[in-house]
């Protein structure tokens, strides 16, 4: 991609609300566009994380056997008549009334739908386990919708439920899934740790959430850094200081960004909203099912939050906008070159070709954070200039040289 085409530019002047670095820099960098507070278009650099993040969450839910397929984002009233959610969520729930007077609503999350696809299609044990995946805009009618694509009132979510006959069976799954889930932020370059949570709003049942230590945070949880224990504050009987029930160690308190939440609900659809199999012997079974979520917008805003310096963010490779950001200064012919071998060769280059000064074009670099930068000038001498965007060390470089680099 040629940075003179790109679409959008990158802007000088930071958002007025923005308290945290994923908020500025992803503005800054021309990563997403505000439309109204928590809404947000992700421009052609934003949108090739989110494909990235999409394609590690794809590998993994594919790989527990899951199926993806797209829900609708406006559902009827009446199934979540049935849970009783039309009433518990109205809060945060998207409601309105159509021409016809009939009620409707933007899905927050889609149990109810998924459930109701379930229990006309689901009737034996030989159907069963099976599970299914979305990803999909989700919407919630926050009041205070700040932090950029943090916390979102329309956000990208993948959102994955699984169904099973017997709760051995269930466990059996939603522990693979946990394994899942950190094989996909490993991938993303975050270290997570493993909440045992109340449901919050949304169920009172055994769930998880997926923290990331961070001051961007909006989650309080008790931790151990030598071993993977930890307990969000309100329902945890240490404290900071205690020793780690799990290793001994002295456990700390932080901050941290909730990057996912998995639920198990057992037969709390099936009684209401009435799903049964029968088994192996003809009886009628609950269809138990549990519920996996992942923030995908809110992933890419983590991950700036881990990655970044005063100067802008930086991407780990898995899901770096492109691979390299290539610069001419005064050798456009020679570097057009460059860019042009490196494509050929399967590498994703931004190829800065504008007419703009030195100076400008380094910051540019920086603020966006491709993994390796290179430049072409009448310094480099016909080579190039390697530089990782982590590192401050510069090294010159045969462009085949390059090409070996990269693909480690
Ligand atoms: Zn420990």
């Amino acid at each position: 991609m040629k940075q003179s085409k790109l679409f959008t530019k990158t802007k000088k002047e930071t958002p007025k609300d923005a308290t945290s670095a994923s908020h500025k820099y992803l503005v800054q960098g021309g990563f997403v566009d505000m439309l109204m507070a928590g809404v947000y278009t992700y421009l052609p650099l934003g949108w090739r994380v989110i494909t990235k993040i999409n394609n590690i969450v794809r590998e993994e839910m594919n790989a527990v056997g899951a199926q993806e397929m797209l829900m609708p984002a406006l559902q009827p009233r009446g199934i979540w008549d049935e849970t009783g959610r039309w009433e518990s969520l109205n809060e945060i729930m998207y409601q309105f009334e159509d021409r016809s007077g009939k009620e409707a609503g933007l899905g927050a999350t889609h149990e109810e739908v998924i459930y109701d696809i379930v229990r006309r299609n689901i009737n034996s044990y030989k159907e069963l386990p099976f599970a299914i995946y979305q990803i999909q805009n989700k919407f919630r009618n926050e009041l205070r919708a700040k932090g950029g694509i943090m916390r979102g009132r329309e956000f990208m979510m993948k959102d994955l439920y699984s169904f099973h006959l017997s709760q051995e069976d269930l466990d059996e799954y939603y522990n693979k899934l946990i394994q899942s889930y950190k094989n996909v932020y490993s991938r993303c370059g975050l270290e997570v740790k493993v909440v045992e949570a109340s449901g919050g709003i949304f169920t009172k049942n055994y769930s998880h959430e997926f923290q990331v230590i961070s001051e961007a945070g909006e989650d309080n949880i008790i931790y151990c850094d030598a071993c993977d224990y930890a307990q969000n504050v309100e329902i945890s009987k240490f404290s900071v200081g205690d020793d780690c029930p799990k290793c001994g160690d002295k456990l700390k308190e932080g901050k941290s960004i909730e990057a996912g939440n998995i639920f198990q609900f057992g037969d709390k659809y099936a009684k209401e909203l009435k799903g049964y199999a029968t088994d192996s012997n003809g009886e009628k079974k609950p269809i138990l099912m549990a519920s996996y979520g992942i923030g995908i917008s809110r992933l890419v805003a983590t991950i700036v939050e881990i990655y970044n310096d005063k100067n802008g963010m930086i991407w780990p490779s898995s899901v770096a906008p492109f691979d390299a950001h290539l610069i001419s200064i005064n050798k456009n012919e020679e570097a057009e070159a460059i860019y042009n071998k490196l494509r050929e060769k399967g590498i994703e280059v931004l190829y800065d070709d504008r007419d703009s000064s030195p100076g400008q074009k380094f910051a540019d670099a920086d603020l966006i954070g491709i993994p390796y930068r290179l430049v072409m000038s009448p310094k480099t001498e016909g080579k190039i200039e390697v530089k990782k965007r982590n590192e401050t060390e510069t090294v010159l470089k045969e462009v085949d040289e390059i090409i070996e680099l990269i693909r480690k």
